[in-house]
């Protein structure tokens, strides 16, 4: 039998207010446990919830980011369950009436044909505290018999994108999930920070015959924190119900969580166990109402986003399509390719020397995000300006890029420093070459007797002989003339 999976998410992301969405408390993230309270969010008798308008102001403009309908009114509604980190009893999101519906995003599938993923709706909504289990270090069992709650991130804005499951593999899911990532931190809307919790994702996945239309049974594995691990939850997930189904067992509705040790799900809770959450308007908040001219003004305000981005980088400097999306990855990344090209006029070369090297060496030291990596754009540009002025040759740059690398020299200074010029003065290459070929005689006779191959073996010497920095050209160009002579 052949089987088709299915994919919903639902991602969750933290939206970068000063204050949270109901109080004017900070949202600061590593403050000490419980300093960031106020009646409001510890869910007192008698606090009155107050909107953060930031909050709607950043909803809108993921919506439109999205392609999603605004809607004019929409309603906060109360989410009602007990836990320790729910000082309230109820979560306060929206239920009926979410602000934001019907958008999409675009991925390509598997066969690389683009398609879209349709969202069903994004909403507003708080987050919960945290608790904290301390190990008993100084008690024998393995756990202390007590549990901590820090409310700090308790009523921190989150706005919830709800997928269609309109996914068929992992890498449309992760694609996905990565679109959704770049948009918010493009929008400026979240941080984008998945270790620390600002981005969880939840993978819904089912499996069905191919061809069958409807859906199968779905589990949904919860707060998945990184790109790497959401695919392994899928194809985990994917091939363990294929083979539950297969040894003739059913696949149960289910909340599971992913360890990322194993590399496995495991079971956390069942359909049967799952709340009521009794949902109802929050009586407490008014509904939302929002006008033509709020949408228009945060249209106005949305900033160039990635596939806009892309397609421009393909216009204005000529790139490929794939230095444009590498170079899109972030905006970070993406204002740091412009403002170099600004100043080194050649577009294409410092694309070339931004994915080769400087992306390199940010992976080698695990540097994610341009701004921390020990580089300046002043020198990136220097030292392209130097290749194309042929002051340096592209072999000789890869030594100033190391040398600059975790420093503030610049690349005239490192090359005055090293005497790295490049040496184009013929008559001085002439010398080496006359050397070389004198060094060699054998090799000599050979090329001349058609093996012109070992072009190469003499330029290698020659260009030995200068430490790299002879003119190349003008090396062929010399070594060229003399040996067919
Ligand atoms: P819940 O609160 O129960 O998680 P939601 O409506 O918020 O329900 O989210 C359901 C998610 O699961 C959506 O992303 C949806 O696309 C996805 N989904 C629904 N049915 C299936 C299915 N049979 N297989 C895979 N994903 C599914
Ligand atoms: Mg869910
Ligand atoms: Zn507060």
């Amino acid at each position: 039998m052949q089987w088709e999976m299915v994919v919903g998410l639902e991602v969750h992301a933290q939206l970068r207010t000063d204050t949270k969405i109901f109080c004017g408390c900070s949202t600061r993230f590593g403050a000490p446990p419980n300093s960031q309270v106020c009646p409001v969010c510890l869910g007192l008798p008698g606090a009155l919830p107050v909107l953060n308008r930031k909050v709607v102001d950043y909803a809108i403009s993921v919506g439109l980011a999205t392609e999603c309908s605004v809607a004019g009114v929409s309603r906060f509604a109360r989410k009602n369950y007990f836990y320790p980190d729910l000082p309230k009893g109820y979560q306060i999101s929206q239920f009926e009436l979410p602000i934001l519906e019907h958008g999409r995003i675009g991925v390509y599938d598997d066969e690389g044909n683009p398609k879209d993923i349709a969202l069903t709706r994004i909403h507003m909504e708080e987050d919960a505290g945290k608790l904290i289990h301390p190990d008993a270090s100084r008690t024998s069992s393995a756990a202390a018999d007590y549990s901590l709650v820090d409310l700090n991130r308790a009523c921190v804005p989150l706005i919830e994108i709800v997928s269609e499951p309109d996914m068929r593999s992992a890498g449309e899911a992760v694609q996905y999930a990565r679109k959704v990532r770049d948009i918010l931190v493009y929008l400026g809307a979240c941080d984008g920070n998945m270790n620390e919790g600002s981005m969880r994702v939840d993978a819904n996945v089912s499996v069905r015959p191919v061809g069958r239309a409807e859906l199968g049974t779905r589990t949904e594995t919860k707060n998945i924190n990184s790109f790497k691990f959401l695919e392994q939850a899928i194809n985990y997930e994917r091939e363990r119900q294929i083979e539950l189904i297969e040894e003739g067992g059913k696949v149960i509705q289910q909340t599971r969580l992913f360890n990322a040790d194993l590399g496995i799900t495991r079971a956390m809770r069942s359909k049967e166990e799952a709340h009521d959450y009794r949902y109802f308007p929050d009586p407490d908040l008014l509904p939302l109402v929002i006008d033509d001219a709020w949408v228009e003004r945060a249209r106005a305000e949305l900033p160039e986003l990635p596939e806009a981005k892309r397609a421009r980088f393909v216009e204005q400097y000529a790139l490929s399509r794939q230095d444009a999306e590498l170079l899109c990855q972030s905006r970070d990344m993406a204002d740091f390719f412009e403002e170099t090209a600004a100043l080194a006029d050649d577009a294409k070369a410092v694309a070339n020397w931004i994915q080769g090297f400087v992306l390199r060496d940010m992976n080698k030291e695990g540097i994610e995000s341009i701004t921390d990596a020990p580089i300046t754009s002043g020198q990136i540009a220097g030292m392209v300006k130097l290749i194309c002025a042929g002051t340096i040759s592209s072999k000789i740059a890869k030594e100033v890029f190391d040398e600059m690398w975790g420093t503030d020299k610049s690349a005239e200074d490192v090359v005055a420093d090293k005497g790295l010029k490049q040496v184009s003065d013929t008559g001085e290459i002439e010398a080496m070459v006359d050397k070389v070929l004198a060094d060699n005689p054998k090799e000599v006779e050979a090329y001349r007797g058609g093996k012109t191959k070992l072009i190469g073996f003499f330029v290698g010497q020659v260009m030995r002989a200068s430490r790299g920095k002879a003119n190349p050209d003008v090396v062929n160009e010399l070594l060229t003339a003399k040996l067919g002579g």
